[in-house]
C-alpha cells in the first residue's frame, strides 16, 4: 500500500480500493484496523453485547440456494416445525433470563396459513412478556402486505441477507429463477424499510467465486443502502449442496475466518453506529469466534435458545456448533466467554440500533 494503514484510516471516507486493500492486510496491518474499529465501537454504540435468543422455529423450505443444507431438494434432511407451545416456551426462557429480545427465523415459507401463524406468534410473544421483548424476524422474501402484518403485530427488526451485492455472484449460489430473483431480493429490502423495519441484511464470506472486488462492493451496498444492521458471516460448505461441489476453490477456514473479521470490522469503519452480529458461524470454525467479532466491532450475539432436540435438524452448514446442548448450556458458557472480551452484556435493554433512531429521526 502506497499510504500508510494509518494514514487511510485516518479519511473520513474509504474509497474502495482502500477497502480492497485493507482486506488484503498482512497481520500487523490487520490488527490495526481492528484497534480502529474497537475504538469506534466505544465511542459509537459503546462496549456493549446486546441478546437476541435465537428460535429456529423450522427448517422446512420452499427454495433452494445452492449453499444452504436446509434447501428442499436436500432430501437427507428431517425436516421440523416446532409448535407454537414450544416456541413460547423458548420466548418464556429468553424473557426470564433478561435476553430482552427474541429472533424467529425458519426457512422460507409463503402461505396465508404460515403468515396467519407468525402473527399470532409475535402477538402471544408481546402478550406473555408484557411487551418487554424485542423481536426480530427473518423469514425471507415475503410481499410487502405481509411484512406490514407482522410489522403491526409486533415485529420491528427483520434481518435478509443479500448474500452478494454482486449479481453475478448471487445467480452463481442460486438458481437463476423466479424464486431466486435478485432484484427480487433487493425490492424486499426495500419494501423492509418503507414498512418502518430496523432492516438488517449482510452476506457469506469467503464464498467460491467470491472476489475481495465484491466484498468491498458488499461494503459499499450496506452503507448505501443505509442499513441499520448486519448480520454476516463466513460461508461453510454443507456437502448435501450443489455449492459443496466447487470446494477446492475456497479459501483455507481460517483465512475466511480472519476475512470476516476484517469485514466486520471495515463495516463498523464505515458505518459507525449500526448494530453488527457476531454470526453463529464463526463459531463453527474457532469456540470463541464470536468473541473475538465482538472485540472487532460487533455489538450484537445470538444465544440459539431453540428447543436441543431440533438443533441438529437446522444444519446450514457443516460442524454448526451447540446442536447437543440446550438453551441453559448456552447462557452459563455464553457469559463466560464475553466475559473474555472486556464488554459489559445489556440484560433487560433492548439494544436498538442507534442508527435506525437517527435515520428515522432525520426524516
Ligand atoms: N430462510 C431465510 C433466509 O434465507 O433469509 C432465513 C434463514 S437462512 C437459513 C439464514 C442465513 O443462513 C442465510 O441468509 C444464509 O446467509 C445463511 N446460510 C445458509 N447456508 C449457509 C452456509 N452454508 N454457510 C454460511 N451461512 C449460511
Ligand atoms: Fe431456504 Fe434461507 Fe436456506 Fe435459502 S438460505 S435454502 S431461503 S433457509
Amino acid at each position: 500500500m502506497s499510504n500508510s494503514i494509518d494514514e487511510i484510516l485516518k479519511q473520513p471516507k474509504l474509497s474502495k480500493q482502500d477497502l480492497i486493500n485493507l482486506l488484503q492486510t498482512d497481520k500487523i496491518d490487520r490488527n490495526k484496523i481492528f484497534t480502529h474499529a474497537a475504538k469506534i465501537k466505544a465511542d459509537y454504540v459503546g462496549k456493549k453485547v446486546y441478546y437476541r435468543g435465537l428460535i429456529e422455529m423450522s427448517n422446512i423450505c420452499s427454495k433452494n440456494c445452492y449453499y444452504c443444507g436446509i434447501r428442499i431438494d436436500n432430501k437427507n434432511t428431517e425436516r421440523y416445525d416446532i409448535s407454537d407451545s414450544d416456541i413460547l416456551d423458548a420466548v418464556k426462557f429468553a424473557h426470564e433470563n433478561k435476553y430482552a429480545s427474541v429472533v424467529l427465523q425458519a426457512g422460507e415459507i409463503s402461505s396465508p396459513k404460515f403468515t396467519k401463524r407468525v402473527s399470532n406468534l409475535l402477538k402471544e410473544i408481546k402478550g406473555i412478556s408484557n411487551n418487554e421483548l424485542g423481536i426480530t424476524i427473518s423469514l425471507g422474501e415475503q410481499p410487502d402486505e405481509v411484512y406490514q402484518e407482522w410489522f403491526d403485530s409486533g415485529a420491528h427488526r427483520y434481518l435478509l441477507r443479500i448474500e452478494s451485492s454482486n449479481p453475478d455472484l448471487y445467480y452463481k449460489i442460486h438458481p437463476k429463477n423466479e424464486k431466486h430473483d435478485f432484484e427480487t431480493r433487493l425490492d424486499c429490502l426495500r419494501s423492509l424499510q418503507k414498512t418502518g423495519y430496523q432492516t438488517g441484511t449482510g452476506v457469506m464470506i469467503g464464498l467460491p467465486f467470491q472476489t475481495y472486488d465484491d466484498l468491498a462492493s458488499d461494503l459499499i451496498f450496506m452503507k448505501d443502502f443505509d442499513i441499520d444492521m448486519c448480520g454476516m458471516g463466513p460461508y461453510l460448505k454443507h456437502i448435501d449442496t450443489p455449492l459443496y461441489e466447487h470446494k477446492d476453490l475456497l479459501m483455507p477456514i481460517d483465512d475466511r475466518f480472519t476475512l470476516t473479521l476484517k469485514m466486520i470490522a471495515l463495516l463498523r469503519i464505515i458505518m459507525k453506529d449500526i448494530n453488527i452480529a457476531a454470526a453463529t458461524a464463526l463459531q463453527a470454525i474457532d469456540p470463541i469466534g464470536r468473541e473475538k467479532a465482538i472485540k472487532v466491532g460487533a455489538n450484537i450475539i445470538m444465544p440459539n435458545v431453540t428447543p436441543g432436540m431440533y438443533r441438529d435438524s437446522y444444519k446450514l452448514y457443516e460442524n454448526k456448533p451447540c446442536t447437543d446442548e440446550e438453551a441453559t448450556d448456552c447462557t452459563n458458557c455464553m457469559e463466560m466467554r464475553i466475559g473474555i472480551t472486556g464488554d459489559d452484556i445489556g440484560y433487560g435493554e433492548w439494544g436498538d440500533s442507534k442508527h435506525f433512531a437517527k435515520r428515522t429521526s432525520q426524516s
